[in-house]
């Protein structure tokens, strides 16, 4: 994300504050990176800012460690933020329809050659993944235009299954495709299913945040597990 979030005369950081705010999510390029770090230098103003930022869900930025400015590898006016991501603490996924993601990948027990494969199959499939240009070029925050929206959430969604495919046969490699959680078919795979149809209804119908789907939606991904 490239906003300056510390400050009010930032029409982007306008934006990504409540954006973060909204949904919870942790900036740990803040958090991890001393105070005085800056990933832009402006050559106009002879000034340095902090413009670029991760973005990560609080399940996530527990993994992530070790962030640096590679100062050194400065070849434009931004210079590249590194960090490290411990895979085996990733937060579980599932994707009870796919069958293929009940469990993390190991990235460990990857082979170079492996990961060779999946690096051009991903690029393969990501490339037909058609750029929705209006949706992504609106400029609206508080945009009502439901194509929009449903060319956004499409948009995500194949990215998703296009990873997802490109990741399958890796799982297969490890065996994890096996991995069966004690119970979840008999007690949770039905409800898990139902949140799934009504969260993708939920989404299609561009996320309301009231009215009968969005209920619908909490009631089946938030209930019925507990
Ligand atoms: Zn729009």
């Amino acid at each position: 994300m490239h906003a300056d979030i510390s400050s009010v005369n930032s029409e982007l950081g306008k934006h990504l504050s409540p954006f973060y705010l909204e949904h919870n999510y942790i900036i740990p390029s803040k958090l991890l990176l001393p105070h005085d770090s800056y990933a832009y230098i402006s050559e106009a103003w002879h000034s340095t800012s902090q413009l670029d930022h991760c973005f990560s869900s609080s399940d996530t930025h527990g993994p992530l460690s070790s962030m640096n400015i590679l100062y050194n590898l400065a070849v434009s006016d931004h210079i590249p933020i590194s960090f490290s991501v411990k895979v085996e603490r990733l937060p579980e996924v599932f994707v009870g329809n796919e069958g293929v993601c009940q469990s993390n990948l190991n990235w460990s027990n990857v082979t170079k050659s492996e990961l060779r494969s999946y690096s051009i199959k991903t690029e393969e499939l990501l490339r037909k993944v058609v750029l929705p240009n209006e949706a992504i070029r609106c400029t609206d925050p508080n945009c009502a235009n439901m194509k929009h929206k449903v060319d956004i959430c499409t948009f995500y969604d194949r990215i998703i299954r296009a990873l997802i495919e490109s990741g399958k046969p890796l799982h297969k490699v490890v065996g994890s495709s096996n991995i069966k959680l004690a119970g979840w078919n008999m007690y949770v795979a039905g409800f898990h299913e139902q949140a799934q149809v009504a969260t993708r209804e939920w989404a299609q119908a561009g996320r309301p945040r009231q009215g009968p789907l969005c209920k619908k939606k909490k009631k089946l991904t938030h209930a019925r597990y507990k």
